[in-house]
């Protein structure tokens, strides 16, 4: 058990704060400015890398660019930042997006605040002072009453465990972990595992300069053009003179996404028209492809012919049949695994530098010194990439030593899954808060819009603890486990349990407990859920005043619900 007394000695190295966050991107840089400058908080944030950014921070890899719309991927707290930024393209590239953040650190003075190179190792609460104690690895140490985790959902790398790894003599990289002097790929026989998001980006731009790229895939993936661009002069000045609306649309769509849902279903249009439809959102491009028709996310029927003119349209694409066919045996309906979009993604196994191998026919046995060797053969490489994704949602939380109350770690009440309040909180740690945590919509949703909600939610949260002198806020067992059946119930009205093997579900990582993780319900009524608990003085959490709050049940859910909730009507560009 932690030990309390450290907290009133006045140790050397040791900082006391009213609040540490531990992470600089997008949540931390923002629940910074909100807990220091709203609240006047003394606040600091403490930071692994070297500068601001978080997840793109990390995720530089060739191709990286984010899948949301930059006009809605940005700050919409401050009208000032709005108006001076400017993106370029429709989708920001990871440079931009830094740039981005390192504009809005120094425009808001946020720097000043935020250790960085600090990698947090422990965090304990003190139950006998009502602190938190955080450690990190370069030796600082922190005491502090509020501790808010803004570590993301996608930072924790998944490094697959392939018998050989350590014996393969080229060089190997993580998408998550790329090196900031980038990678030159001339002349080198490269090869890639993994066909997510992540990698369905970086394909296109490897096979560029790579002398050969052999692309091992284990599950086909649906993918969409991004239809990427810089952004036209008339574009920019409709989001500058639009800023009011587009942020009423993002905040009120159940994806936070600037795209509106259309209102008609699959089988309301005959087939002729049907398909100009889906032509239409084809060329267009981009994650709102799954928005002209209504029903694509619910009804297995109608995704089942989204599905198959993607299908259709990959082997008009892809001119060796063998490798269409490896493309488009596509085991899960669209839109149930993370839709990525992409940059000529199937036009580069046209390219005759480029090789699919399908390792779920023929799985990969091992890594040799020479390259991959799956069951069909060895596949000699000079570098390799995996593009293996994440330990996501819990992983960037547990590889924090997180102890609570009687020193309980958070692995071992996660030991069978994920189990949160509002994604926000943890029965039995007072005063931690998770922004985009397990249980939160957030990697369903266009991150900035979920972000912006739980840090001003957390901010006002704890404005009420300090304004009415309430020493604490924790969840209950009760709340946690009601909001848990609630993430359950929402993911089980779409189709995302038809897809078992994603993250979503933590199958990526072998041995991680099978629960699905995001909240499904749409970040509409998530916002209304949360705010709802706010205005009744926190129902469902234990506060440190000795009011028990009375007991909280999320309102049942249903398909009719999320429609309802998608017809949101807005000025969608
Ligand atoms: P991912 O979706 O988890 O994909 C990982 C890939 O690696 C999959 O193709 C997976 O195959 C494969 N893989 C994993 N372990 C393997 C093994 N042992 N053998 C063979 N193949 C293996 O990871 P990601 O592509 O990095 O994307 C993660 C998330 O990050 C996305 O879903 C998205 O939310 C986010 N992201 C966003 C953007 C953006 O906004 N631009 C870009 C990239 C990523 P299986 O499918 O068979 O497991």
């Amino acid at each position: 058990m932690p030990d309390g007394s450290i907290v009133n000695k006045t140790q050397a190295g040791v900082t006391t704060l009213d609040a540490l966050i531990i992470g600089a991107g997008f949540s931390g840089l923002y629940q910074l400015l909100s807990l220091r400058d709203k609240l006047g908080l003394k606040a600091k944030v403490v930071e692994a890398g070297d500068g601001v950014g978080g997840t793109w921070y990390w995720n530089r890899y060739p191709g990286a660019r984010c899948d949301s719309e930059s006009h809605s991927y940005s700050y919409y707290f401050d009208k000032e930042l709005l108006e001076e930024w400017q993106w370029s393209e429709r989708y920001p590239g990871h440079a931009e997006v830094v740039r981005y953040l390192n504009y809005a650190a120094d425009k808001l003075d946020l720097k000043r605040d935020i250790h960085f190179n600090s990698k947090v190792l422990s965090a304990h609460y003190s139950q006998s002072e009502n602190k938190w104690i955080v450690k990190t690895e370069d030796g600082r140490e922190f005491v502090c009453t509020y501790l808010i985790t803004a570590v993301g959902c996608l930072s924790s790398t998944n490094i697959p465990k392939f018998p050989g790894h350590e014996s393969f003599e080229g060089e190997w990289y993580h998408t998550g972990q790329w090196p900031h002097e980038g990678v030159d790929f001339k002349g080198k026989r490269v090869g890639q595992i993994g066909t997510g998001s992540t990698g369905i980006q970086a394909v296109p731009v490897i096979a560029e300069t790579a002398k050969h790229l052999t692309v091992f895939q284990r599950t086909a993936n649906y993918s969409v053009p991004a239809a990427n661009g810089p952004l036209s002069p008339d574009f920019q000045k409709y989001v500058q003179e639009n800023r009011e609306a587009i942020k009423k649309t993002i905040q009120t769509t159940p994806n936070g996404h600037p795209f509106v849902i259309s209102e008609r279903k699959v089988f309301d249009v005959d087939d002729e028209e049907r398909e100009k439809i889906f032509e239409e959102a084809w060329t267009k491009g981009g994650l709102g492809f799954r928005a002209c028709f209504q029903d694509i996310a619910f009804d297995k029927k109608a995704n089942d012919v989204a599905a198959d003119f993607i299908k259709r349209k990959i082997r008009s694409i892809v001119k060796d049949p063998e490798t269409a066919k490896k493309l488009t045996d596509i085991d899960h309906p669209y839109a149930t695994k993370r839709p990525p979009i992409d940059t000529n993604y199937f036009e580069t196994f046209n390219r005759d530098n480029v090789t699919l191998v399908d390792v779920k026919a023929a799985p990969i046995e091992a890594i040799t010194p020479k390259g991959v060797k799956t069951q069909d053969g060895e596949y000699e490489l000079d570098i390799l990439v995996f593009a293996t994704g994440f330990d996501a949602m819990t992983g960037p939380l547990l590889n924090i030593d997180i102890q609570g109350r009687d020193g309980v770690k958070l692995k071992d009440i996660w030991e069978e899954g994920p189990k949160t309040y509002l994604g926000l909180q943890v029965a039995g740690f007072p005063n931690l808060f998770t922004v985009t945590g397990p249980g939160s919509p957030s990697v369903l949703c266009n991150m900035p819009v979920a972000i912006e909600q739980h840090v001003e939610w957390i901010r006002d949260c704890i404005s009420y603890l300090e304004d009415n002198k309430i020493s604490s806020i924790e969840a209950t067992e009760e709340s946690m486990q009601r909001w848990v059946e609630h993430v359950n119930d929402a993911a089980n009205v779409t189709l995302m349990p038809h897809a078992k093997h994603t993250w979503y579900y933590g199958a990526n990582v072998p041995g991680k407990p099978r629960v699905f993780m995001p909240y499904a319900g749409g970040m509409a009524r998530y916002r209304a859920i949360c705010a709802d608990i706010a205005k009744q003085k926190y129902p469902g959490f234990k506060l440190g005043n000795g009011k028990h709050g009375q007991s909280y049940t999320p309102p049942k859910i249903s398909v009719d619900d999320l429609v309802e909730a998608a017809m949101v009507k807005g000025p969608g560009v």
